[in-house]
């Protein structure tokens, strides 16, 4: 028999950036019938499967665990288990751990199936009102080494740019913006889809001085308008 039959699968499954209720059916649905879970903190998960009365085996798998936990979990794969990933918030592998996971999985002939979701980067992009025909994603800029060369880099990137960014440098991070590139039209979107959801626009100093007292909690996602674009 061929072996592909007998072995499970890896699914990378998307789960909600804030909102429960953005979790698919298809989700649910994967993550009722795989053999157990790959999340980043058990804790986090657990709070999500609660709400959908799933309940099942979890593993922690992230950015530190990863290396070491890849062949065990190989190892339950070709004995016939299938597995779901997913991270603490949104797609896994971006700006999350589980690359070096799907990669080994291709390597040695895993079938790995998406299961799309919720995402901050996109759906920052799609309510921001600039050009998304060409645009880049840079995730976090880095939090020291290397920060001030890629904010230069940034500075002269002609397509539309998205930064993920936390609570703790979102601050430092329009400040930046405001030194490098005070006349690019930025959106910053925080807390989407949920409670205190907002979205800002202007350029860094119309941002730093009307939304200066507000820039406080939250989790943010930062969109650097396409070189030339204004309202
Ligand atoms: N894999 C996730 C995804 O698909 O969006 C991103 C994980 S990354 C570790 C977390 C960062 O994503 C946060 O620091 C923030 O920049 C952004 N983010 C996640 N959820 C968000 C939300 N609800 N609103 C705004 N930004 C969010």
């Amino acid at each position: 028999m061929d072996k592909s039959n007998q072995q499970g699968k890896l699914y990378v499954v998307a789960t909600p950036i804030g909102n429960l209720q953005d979790i698919t059916k298809r989700s649910v649905e994967i993550l009722e019938s795989v053999d157990f879970i790959l999340c980043e903190d058990t804790r986090v998960t657990s709070v999500l499967l609660k709400e959908m009365g799933i309940s099942k085996k979890l593993y922690s798998f992230n950015a530190q665990s990863e290396e070491k936990k890849i062949e065990i979990v190989l190892q339950n794969i070709f004995k016939g288990e299938s597995a779901a990933l997913v991270s603490d918030a949104g797609t896994p592998c971006i700006s999350d751990p589980g690359t070096r996971l799907v990669n080994k999985c291709h390597q040695v002939g895993i079938e790995v199936i998406g299961i799309p979701g919720p995402n901050a980067a996109i759906l920052a992009l799609s309510i921001a009102g600039v050009p998304t025909d060409s645009f880049i994603f840079e995730g976090f800029v880095p939090q020291k080494k290397g920060r001030q060369k890629k904010l230069k880099e940034l500075a002269v990137e002609e397509r539309t740019i998205i930064l993920y960014e936390s609570t703790y440098r979102i601050e430092k991070l329009l400040n930046e913006l405001n030194e490098y590139m005070p006349d690019r039209f930025v959106v910053v979107c925080r807390e989407l889809t949920k409670k205190y959801e907002e979205v800002w626009r202007g350029t860094p100093p119309e941002l730093l001085s009307a939304f200066d007292d507000k820039i406080t909690k939250g989790e943010f996602v930062v969109i650097i308008a396409a070189k030339g674009f204004s309202v």
